[in-house]
């Protein structure tokens, strides 16, 4: 599959890593990882620290997938808000899902500084906008609702939300409990830590195009046919791990990214916050830390990537003309555009876990917006059914969850 097309800011950036390591003989693991990207990167990372061997595989050049065009905003605010979610999944499970989204980025935060680096992660604050009448109706449930289980919020009128952000919509929620990232410099950084400090061996690229059961775990077949013996192996494998999967279990998106010509500091907004809106398909903004813009959103249904790919230019001048509705006064000189590829489920959840019946194959897919967070609950989730600890994240996150 053809994850985005454009110029990923991130590769540019940060440059490719250069790692260039093909798998060329048959291997053993005990855990085969599919997928270089963030959510194949903090699952090495969390299995590596429990000392657990494993190996990452990945058909592209290490994290050039998806997380390469991730914009990075990092929210415990899940696609769908609280107050719906409860009404779809039930109370319980709809709170302890938001708890450990919640959780989530500090853990993220903590990932880091364990291996004391800083993928650009810095904590900011969220402005959640009512995009119209009807959006503030649903900030008033969203409000109450997040209030009552004790989630970080506040309520910004007006009045309250020229002064302090120079916004204009009928009201908004904030939290200062929200990040944003470079995953794709997070993701190389780890890989690259645990190869060098605990033996992790990461094989780019190598497509796995076969896969068995056997008595002992699976035997993965590589595109050029030599065979990994793995007692377990963890699908990350992104957009693309339906070849895994029994069944369909998400539906695609496209979505665009815009982002700017460095401004100077005092012309960004105030807080830098991460702003997005009630409005679907949603617009959504942060800043860099070499202080451009970055904008996204206006979503629609992934059809091939041509089509996708076709929009690009009429999907820019819409991004702009929502910023510039924003924030007039600041002036946005596209520099990169790129178009990508995401995944949505019915409830705004990942899947976790194995699928019913096949236990030694694991699932880290962590699709809709959040999917970053997704990925460090997916790494932690996973670790534990390896070391045979109870997690109760598997009912909400797993396959057979009941709703
Ligand atoms: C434009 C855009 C904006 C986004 N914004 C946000 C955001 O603000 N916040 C957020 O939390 N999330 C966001 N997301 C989602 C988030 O970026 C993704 O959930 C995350 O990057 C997925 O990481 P991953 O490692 O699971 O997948 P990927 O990065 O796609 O990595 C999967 C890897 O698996 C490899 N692979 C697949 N099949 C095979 C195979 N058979 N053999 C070997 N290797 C294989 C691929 O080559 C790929 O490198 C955004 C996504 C996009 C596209």
């Amino acid at each position: 599959m053809d994850l985005y097309s454009g110029l990923p800011y991130w590769l540019i950036k940060n440059q490719l890593i250069n790692h260039y390591n093909p798998l060329k003989a048959d291997m053993r693991v005990d855990v085969a990882i599919i997928g270089s990207g963030i959510t194949g990167a903090l699952t090495a990372h969390e299995l590596c620290g429990a000392g657990i061997d494993c190996a990452v595989f990945d058909k592209r050049t290490v994290a050039t997938g998806s997380t390469a065009a991730s914009t990075s905003l990092l929210q415990y605010e899940i696609d769908v808000p609280l107050a719906d979610m409860e009404r779809l999944i039930g109370t319980d499970a709809a709170v302890k899902a938001y708890q450990a989204s919640l959780q989530a980025i500090a853990d993220i935060e903590n990932v880091f500084s364990q291996v004391n680096h800083n993928p650009d992660f810095s904590r900011i604050s969220s402005i959640y906008l009512a995009s119209n009448k009807k959006g503030k109706r649903l900030l008033e449930s969203e409000l109450t609702a997040r209030q009552k289980y004790g989630f970080p919020v506040t309520w910004l009128d007006t009045d309250e939300l020229w002064k302090k952000h120079r916004l204009k919509a009928p009201a908004a929620l904030k939290n200062t409990e929200a990040a944003q990232m470079d995953c794709y410099r997070g993701a190389t950084y780890l890989l690259n830590y645990h190869e060098r400090r605990n033996g992790l061996r990461v094989f780019s690229p190598t497509e796995i195009r076969g896969y068995q059961e056997t008595k002992y775990g699976y035997d993965l077949v590589t595109a050029d046919g030599f065979r990994i013996q793995a007692k377990y192996v963890v699908i990350a494998a992104g957009f693309e791990a339906g070849y895994f999967l029994p069944r369909k279990v998400m539906d695609l998106d496209s979505t665009y990214v815009l982002i700017s010509q460095p401004v100077d500091e005092d012309q960004l907004w105030p807080e830098r916050s991460l702003i997005w809106e009630t409005r679907k398909p949603y617009f959504y903004m942060r800043t860099t830390s070499d202080n451009r813009m970055m904008i996204g959103g206006v979503d629609i249904p992934y059809k091939d990537a041509e089509r996708r790919d076709r929009q690009l230019r009429a999907k820019v001048e819409q991004l702009k003309q929502k910023f510039g509705k924003i924030y007039p006064d600041i002036p946005f000189e596209v520099d990169m555009a790129w178009c990508g590829t995401f995944s949505t489920t019915k409830d705004g959840l990942p899947y976790i876990g194995s699928w019913p019946g096949k236990n030694r194959m694991f699932f880290a897919l962590g699709y809709g917006g959040n999917g970053i967070t997704f990925s460090m609950i997916a790494a932690q989730v996973i670790k534990h059914s390896l070391l045979g600890k109870d997690d109760e994240r598997i009912k909400i996150f797993g396959f057979d969850r009941s709703y």
